[in-house]
């Protein structure tokens, strides 16, 4: 559905928004449509340690302009904050205060980005913990005062997992790109130093080479919507893919297979069986599994009736669980095995109307998490999104006024686009992500709704 708002804030009405201190969305730069002068502008790199030179050194050797100190009147495409050296509150000021001199040079849809180290729950050393668990909220409540597009995110180091580790870089690559136009106000915590070295190819996602190359992707519900798009995003980026949907989106459904060249499966995800399925589709090995498929019949639980309640059990979260185990036990998850599985923020936060849809998409994320350890035992990896409000025709049923508040209840204010949420699982379904195990990612723009 088209954002008549957005479209409107572009044109000569944007001013008169902005002196009626009205929302001022702007048009994201996404993948594939950034302007090169944009790319090509100065990435400013601050910190004091031995991590902030090697991440300027990364970018340096990967064809970024770098510096280390802002100059003034030069527009900056990117700051990165380097604080994992950080072991006290007060040891904080110097980088985080130079992160606010130079926001002023961030260009239109800048990104700032934090590194610092993990919140560890067992964490002994008080002082630490504050420093670390304190970098959150800094990172948080930047995103909300970020203008014209850009965002703030940030990315945490595990334990002993260095700054230049495989997926710590490939975040900091998504988080630079317009892949994450969408993602903003979030934490990306690389929990280990596997995964893959990031190519150029799947930096720039060129196509020929890509990053999932030779490996043969699942993704359900991909008639339409969201799935639709994740399968067009997987195949650009080399995968061979399987889609699946219910017997009556067939026709849809082979229309974007055949534009992927990919193969349909008309399959309800809640029949007994639908496992071996998909298995059998995917020629007897699965490589990547999107569980997208996923229903709404949102009542208030005084009206919800069992049907409402159980169907939306079944296909969001029952089928995912039983599919996982029985393709565990049939020994159909290859080697390297990814899943992505799609949450909602209304699994974080809750939604009236919504206590059957976030019981499901809770349980999702509980699932997600608990997979993590029988994943990295394949040397796989199993994690979430979480999207806020995304323009499909899911959302395109709610009633308008409803529709035109939750798109402005983001720090972006506007809603995501399928897109968005299609980019954040490649870059989560590919080898070089897989230091990163068990997370939900949010792509809601920082949806201001709950939690
Ligand atoms: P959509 O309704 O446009 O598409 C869902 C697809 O899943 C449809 O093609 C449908 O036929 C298929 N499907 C439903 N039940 C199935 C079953 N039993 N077996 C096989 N296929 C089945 O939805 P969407 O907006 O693209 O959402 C995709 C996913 O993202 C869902 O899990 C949804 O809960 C989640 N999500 C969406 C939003 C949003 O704003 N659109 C926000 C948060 C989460």
């Amino acid at each position: 559905m088209k954002d008549t708002y957005l479209d409107l804030m572009s044109g000569p009405l944007g001013k008169v928004a902005k002196s009626l201190g009205l929302p001022q969305p702007v048009e994201l730069q996404r993948f594939g449509s950034t302007p090169e002068s944009y790319l090509r502008k100065p990435v400013l790199v601050l910190g004091s340690g031995p991590g902030a030179q090697r991440i300027a050194d990364l970018l340096l050797d990967n064809d970024f302009e770098v510096r280390r100190h802002a100059a003034a009147g030069e527009s900056l495409r990117a700051i990165i904050a380097v604080l994992d050296d950080v072991t006290t509150p007060e040891g904080l000021s110097e980088t985080v205060l130079g992160v606010g001199q130079a926001l002023r040079s961030l260009a239109k849809c800048g990104r700032v980005v934090t590194i610092s180290t993990a919140p560890n729950p067992s964490e002994q050393d008080p002082a630490l913990a504050a420093t670390t668990q304190g970098l959150t909220g800094f990172t948080r409540s930047l995103a909300h005062e970020m203008r014209k597009g850009a965002t703030a995110n940030g990315i945490l180091l595990g334990s002993g997992v260095p700054v230049d580790a495989p997926s710590v870089i490939a975040a900091l690559w998504f988080l630079l790109s317009g892949k994450s136009a969408y993602v903003d106000g979030q934490f990306i915590t690389v929990g280990d130093a596997a995964g893959t070295a990031v190519t150029d190819a799947e930096f720039l996602s060129t196509g020929q080479a890509g990053p999932l190359a030779g490996r043969t992707a699942v993704v359900t519900g991909a008639a339409r919507g969201i799935g639709a798009e994740v399968a067009r995003v997987l195949a650009r980026d080399g995968a061979h893919l399987i889609g699946v949907d219910m017997p009556q989106a067939g026709q849809a459904l082979a229309q974007v297979m055949n534009a992927v060249g990919g193969k349909s499966l008309q399959l309800d995800i809640t029949a007994d069986g639908a496992a071996d399925a998909i298995a059998e589709a995917a020629g007897g090995r699965v490589d990547i599994l999107v569980h997208n498929a996923g229903i709404t019949r949102d009542k208030l639980l005084a009206n919800m009736d069992a049907s409402r309640w159980e169907s939306v059990i079944a296909v969001n979260i029952a089928s995912q669980a039983r599919i996982n185990a029985r393709l565990f036990e049939q020994g159909r998850f290859a080697e390297g095995a990814q899943v992505v599985s799609l949450a909602s923020t209304s699994g974080i936060a809750g939604n009236r109307g919504q206590t059957n849809y976030a019981t499901s998409k809770a349980g999702v994320i509980g699932l997600t998490a608990a997979s993590a350890g029988d994943f990295a035992a394949l040397g796989g990896t199993a994690n979430a999104v979480a999207p806020g409000f995304i323009e499909t025709d899911m959302t395109a049923a709610m009633p308008a006024l409803t529709r035109q508040v939750a798109r402005r209840l983001s720090s972006l204010q506007q809603g995501g686009l399928p897109v968005d949420v299609a980019e954040t699982i490649a870059f989560l379904a590919s080898a070089s992500a897989r230091g990163i195990n068990g997370q939900t990612l949010r792509v809601c723009g920082q949806n201001m709704v709950g939690a």
